[in-house]
């Protein structure tokens, strides 16, 4: 038995405000004459938070499209650009949801390995460390600020750069940033959270470390989402902890069905990931039965329309590319069903379980 031994998050601040200790926080990695970026989710251009961005010399705020899911082109585009300016960077910051963050890692990787990121989509293929790298949470639920990965759309396939350089320098946890999401947007970003939680913790790679924390992020999300009265700063408290802890837990499980077959309708049809993931999650009661009983309370006390025929009218060879992108996600499927998951797990039924989205 070979047990993992995974690379962690160096460095984390939590609380409300914490944002404002980012210059300092920042100091002791910047170079001489190269520049923090800071790849911002375009949601907040000419909003607040962007002027209390810590500028200092040449430094540049980018402000970055996340209207659809970071892919290979738009990072290696990014980081062409910045050698172009600059040479080299002290580093990038991203400041955003799941999206931006992913962006921001997938760049800082890219400053320093040649080749496209295309190259480096699977597991352990990244050469070389990136260049300094800080993500700043904006919205909760996917955990990509604990992960060891960032979820890129490349020509063939839509799969992570999962390497021991990805995962963030430090991490900026700061609940205040997420008060205004929009409540679908907040819903399906934290339900991201929830289905990691049901995965990893009803798979076979369940261990105690992920177990404890998957416990603890799956009865933040019962609190945040089945609780009662309105939406207070201490539920964005508590589902920021959730999505970390949710992200923990699957650093040493895995995710699941929900995911492999969302990442199947993302490559093909642009569906984002939370919204992609309850999609599927809604119509998986024979896998994970409690877990999606537990789901539709949440999406009904919420009032949250979970989209539906989405397949609909698709041809065969669209419903081959889903499969296909879907099964080629082994580790998923061997968690959620086992060695012999191929054989549970028929093209067949996969086919069955997408014309039902
Ligand atoms: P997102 O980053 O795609 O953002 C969704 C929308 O919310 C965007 O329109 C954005 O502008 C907006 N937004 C962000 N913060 C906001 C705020 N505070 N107020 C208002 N609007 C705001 O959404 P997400 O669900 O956080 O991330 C999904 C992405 O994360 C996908 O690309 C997915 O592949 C990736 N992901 C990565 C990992 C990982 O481990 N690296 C894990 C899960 C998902
Ligand atoms: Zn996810």
């Amino acid at each position: 038995m070979k047990f993992r031994n995974f690379k962690m998050v160096g460095y984390v601040v939590y609380g409300r405000g914490s944002f404002n200790q980012l210059d300092e926080i920042l100091k002791p990695h910047r170079k001489e004459k190269k520049p923090m970026i800071f790849l911002v989710d375009h949601f907040f251009e000419k909003k607040p938070l962007a002027a209390r961005i810590p500028l200092q010399g040449n430094d540049k705020i980018l402000f970055v499209d996340v209207y659809d899911e970071p892919k290979t082109k738009q990072v290696d585009k990014l980081a062409a650009q910045l050698k172009e300016e600059f040479g080299s960077v002290s580093g990038l910051i991203g400041i955003g949801g799941g999206s931006a963050m992913d962006l921001a890692k997938a760049v800082a990787l890219m400053m320093n390995n040649p080749g496209s990121s295309a190259d480096y989509q699977g597991w352990d293929l990244v050469k070389f460390p990136g260049v300094y790298k800080s993500g700043i949470p904006t919205l909760s639920g996917t955990g990509a600020e604990v992960s060891r990965t960032t979820v890129l759309t490349g020509p063939t396939r839509k799969l992570g750069m999962n390497s021991d350089f990805t995962p963030f320098d430090q991490i900026v946890l700061d609940p205040e940033l997420t008060a205004n999401a929009p409540v679908n947007q907040r819903f399906f970003t934290g339900m991201d959270c929830y289905i990691h939680c049901i995965e990893s913790l009803t798979g076979t790679f369940l261990n105690e470390f992920s177990r404890s924390y998957g416990e603890k992020a799956l009865s933040l999300c019962e609190e945040v989402f089945l609780g009662s009265g309105p939406w207070t700063p201490q539920h964005d408290d508590k589902l920021m902890m959730a999505s970390y802890a949710g992200g923990m837990s699957i650093a040493y499980s895995q995710v699941g069905i929900a995911h492999a077959v969302s990442y199947g309708l993302g490559y093909l049809l642009g569906t984002k990931h939370g919204v992609g993931n309850c999609i599927v999650f809604d119509k998986l009661e024979t896998y994970y039965p409690e877990g999606v009983r537990e789901f539709k309370k949440m999406v009904e006390k919420n009032r949250i329309e979970i989209p539906q025929h989405i397949t609909k009218g698709l041809t065969d060879a669209q419903f081959d590319t889903m499969i296909q992108v879907a099964l080629g996600m082994k580790p998923l499927w061997e968690n959620a069903l086992g060695p012999n998951w191929e054989q549970i797990m028929t093209r067949e039924k996969l086919r069955a379980l997408y014309e039902e989205l």
